[in-house]
């Protein structure tokens, strides 16, 4: 029998946290989403979200943690995860080598002096880092597999699709639109139950940011609608974008998508069952 998946928001910013009363609601902390595959934990991205109070660890001995990029809201959770700091974890980090310089090192000058007081050599978790291409399918046992593909975005990205025991979640921060993208990007999506969304901006402020490697979320709703998926969740939200303006785009968004594709704009511990 198929045993149901969790997805938890535990960041839904880009850039930087946003910390002030006027983001309580959806939440300031950067990109980190984590899915409970009936037993087994993948976290995509390790933004500010990761060290948050929504983290699914509890009773898990294993993560395995994929980074789309290297950019520091999605790597900044690495400085307080304390799953980092246990004995009893086994801790899978997944990424790719850019310009020249490996996975590995890229994690190891960030984390780490002069940036932080500690680095890998002081975790007592075993950690395990492992180097990812785009076009690859990385089979993570227990039938669970995770495709890769590469997004278009300052420094380059990863998108990711997690399949596995009936269900699908596809993920696609940070990213911009291209007409060769496009297609790509519709059939990696194809069928799936969830499609995780790089809101930054709307169409008025895409518009204004070319080349800063964001997407909308009506791109989202019409990416959502020629791959099939049953389900947007909207994301990355920039850190200008307060509660009261994202509750206006929601309602917009709301009433644009059409029938048979759910649409959610992600708030922080907001769980979706699959
Ligand atoms: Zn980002
Ligand atoms: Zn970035």
């Amino acid at each position: 029998m198929e045993r149901p998946w969790t997805v938890t928001v535990q960041g839904v910013r880009g850039s930087m946290p946003a910390v002030s009363g006027e983001y309580l609601e959806y939440g300031g902390n950067t990109a980190c989403t984590a899915v409970d595959c009936g037993g087994r934990l993948i976290l995509f991205d390790a933004g500010s979200g990761l060290t948050g109070p929504w983290g699914r660890l509890q009773g898990k001995n294993r993560a395995d943690l994929f980074i789309g990029h290297v950019h520091a809201d999605h790597i900044i959770g690495l400085f307080g995860f304390g799953a980092l700091h246990n004995p009893e974890m086994e801790i899978h980090l997944y990424g790719e080598a850019r310009g020249g310089v490996s996975f590995r090192r890229q994690l190891e000058f960030f984390v780490g002096p002069p940036y932080w007081p500690i680095g890998f050599s002081d975790f007592r978790a075993s950690v395990t880092i492992h180097e990812i291409l785009p076009g690859q399918c990385v089979p993570l046992g227990g039938g669970l597999s995770m495709r890769v593909m590469r997004g278009n975005h300052p420094n380059q990205s990863l998108l990711y699709r997690l399949d596995g025991a009936g269900h699908s979640v596809v993920y696609t921060l940070d990213c911009e639109m291209n007409d060769s993208l496009l297609p790509q990007l519709r059939a990696f999506a194809e069928g799936a139950d969830l499609l995780i969304w790089d809101a930054s901006f709307t169409d008025t402020d895409l518009a204004r940011h070319p080349g800063w490697g964001h997407s909308s979320w009506r791109q989202g709703i019409e990416m959502g609608k020629a791959a099939g998926v049953k389900m947007v969740l909207m994301t990355h939200f920039s850190n200008d974008y307060t509660d009261t303006f994202l509750h206006e785009q929601e309602r917009q968004a709301l009433a644009e998508a059409p029938d048979g594709i759910a649409v959610r704009f992600a708030r922080e511990g907001m769980e979706v069952r699959l």
